[in-house]
């Protein structure tokens, strides 16, 4: 095929690079395509960067069941990245405090995925049948898990202890179960195959996805881009003009948005002309979750008392506590992950707590902005009360004594958005709709939307999610230039 020259190659600027960025310069650059990448950080990688032993976002590998290869899952292959899969064991405490009988906890905990996973099913097919409306877009999952719990033949202590349960899936869409919609509960149900923890951190993944635009794209870090000009007629030879805070300006013949959904709800108006009424709407009615993560580091794994075996729960769950009165008078119940069941040297004695919704905000707000020794106090005051229940505590021991805290911020990361990731919460008409509407961008004024909230159904919220989103808006950029332009790959 015939070489085009350089300069009449068609310029796109990608705002952001983090994964979707990336992966989208990645496949524009293999068709020939010249790219800017505009990051607002001083670095690339966006919420999967980690600087320590311990990631701040990201952790979860959830593959598919339909046989598809799993593009996280194949690159951490690729890059020899370390994956957990945990045991099948949890230690369930009741709201006193006390652990739950492992076959209790084993049994309740099925039947509660298997109410999920009916939920998962009704609302797909109400999808199919009537666009979901059947389903009022008020209602939610748990009244949904309400609803069969109350059906079951069980007694009253353990319906009870089943709609505490519940509320672990907040851990997973970083809101409360009240607030999950039940009608697009279907757009959460992304697992379904094998489920895998990245023991270390994204690094090597997101080096390896960095690759080809560290070698063929121009990068620009520390631009945060302000304000996005355009026509509202895709003319032959018109451009995107986009300015960044420190004043720069540049010009492109198509722009690739990736800025995460709570940046551009707040600057919906750095769009010139305003944004098509659906485009708008759509960055609107979508919402951001609040999941943030805790690592709380021992000198050793007080809990673990055979550590060549990994027989302590990989999961541990405290229902609506009712004995922190004082430092957690609205019950938030409290997860945790133990990290000292990894494989050496990702092992660590530290337990991983993930927290949503108000207890996140509550969190954050108390830490942000204090120093090492005071969140510390915080956060060790705080958690103790739930730690402090495993087995092998004991208050007068040094190696209970937690000898390092982590928090993440993101409440208070403005290029994140302030929150972790899209849901799809209570209140929502159309959310499958919105994502579609992201997805489609604004082809006729040369602007694109992709990332995780504008991601295939199933994966919005997640780092697949934006790698295929960045994927899928590279190839209807490619589409629109046309196959002549096809050349180095
Ligand atoms: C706490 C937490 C836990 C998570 N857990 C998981 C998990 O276990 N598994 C999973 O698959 N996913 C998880 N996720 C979600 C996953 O990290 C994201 O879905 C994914 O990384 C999003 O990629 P993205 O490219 O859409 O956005 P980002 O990674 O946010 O990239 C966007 C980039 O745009 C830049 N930017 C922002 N504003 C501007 C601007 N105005 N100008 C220029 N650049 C700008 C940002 O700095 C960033 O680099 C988690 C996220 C969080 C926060």
């Amino acid at each position: 095929m015939k070489p085009l020259q350089a300069d009449k190659r068609p310029h796109v600027g990608v705002i952001g690079a983090g994964v979707s960025g990336l992966r989208c310069a990645d496949i524009l650059l293999s068709h020939g395509f010249k790219v800017t990448i505009l990051e607002a950080r001083s670095r690339i990688g966006g919420r999967p960067f980690a600087n320590s032993d311990f990631g701040s976002g990201p952790n979860w590998i959830h593959t598919w069941n339909s046989g598809e290869i799993h593009p996280i899952w194949r690159l951490a292959q690729e890059t020899d990245t370390p994956v957990h899969h945990w045991n099948e064991k949890q230690l369930i405490y009741d709201s006193a405090g006390v652990p739950l009988a492992d076959d209790q906890a084993d049994r309740l905990s099925s039947l509660l995925w298997d109410i999920i996973n009916d939920a998962f099913k009704m609302a797909a097919a109400a999808k199919e049948r009537d666009d979901g409306t059947s389903i009022p877009a008020e209602a939610s999952l748990y009244d949904f898990v309400r609803g069969r719990v109350r059906e079951e033949a069980i007694d009253d202590n353990e319906k009870e202890l089943l709609m505490q349960m519940s509320e672990m899936w907040g851990a997973y869409v970083g809101e409360p179960v009240w607030k999950q919609s039940l009608r697009f509960a279907w757009m959460e149900e992304c697992c379904g195959g094998e489920e895998m923890f990245v023991e270390s951190s994204y690094s090597a993944i997101l080096d390896k996805i960095y690759e080809p635009s560290k070698e063929r794209a121009e990068i620009l870090l520390n631009k945060e881009v302000v304000s996005v000009r355009m026509a509202e007629q895709r003319l032959p030879g018109q451009k995107v003009a986009l300015a960044t805070s420190d004043g720069d300006r540049y010009r492109f013949d198509d722009v690739v948005v990736t800025i995460p959904l709570g940046w551009l709800q707040k600057h919906l108006d750095c769009f010139e002309p305003p944004l098509p009424a659906r485009t708008g709407a759509a960055i609107t009615n979508l919402k951001l979750s609040q999941l943030e993560k805790v690592f709380i580091t021992f000198s050793s794994a007080f809990w673990i008392t055979d550590t060549n075996r990994d027989i302590f729960p990989g999961y541990t769950n405290w229902l609506a506590p009712s004995y922190a009165q004082d430092t957690n008078p609205d019950k938030w119940p409290q997860e945790v992950w133990n990290m000292a069941s990894f494989t050496a040297p990702n092992k660590h004695p530290t337990l991983l707590f993930y927290l949503y919704g108000d207890c996140s905000r509550y969190i954050v707000n108390s830490i942000h902005g204090k120093d090492r020794k005071e969140k510390y106090e915080f956060l060790r005051a705080f958690f103790s009360a739930y730690y402090s229940r495993l087995p092998g505590f004991d208050v007068e021991k040094e190696a209970c004594r937690p000898t390092a805290i982590l928090a993440t911020e993101w409440l208070k990361d403005d290029l994140c958005g302030n929150g972790s990731y899209c849901n799809f919460q209570v209140g929502i008409e159309d959310a499958d709709k919105d994502v579609l509407a992201l997805r489609d961008g604004c082809p006729e004024r040369r602007l694109w939307f992709c990332g995780e909230h504008a991601a295939p159904f199933e994966e919005c919220g997640t780092v697949a999610g934006a790698y295929l989103s960045g994927e899928s808006v590279a190839k209807k950029i490619i589409e629109l230039y046309g196959d002549g332009f096809v050349r180095d790959d």
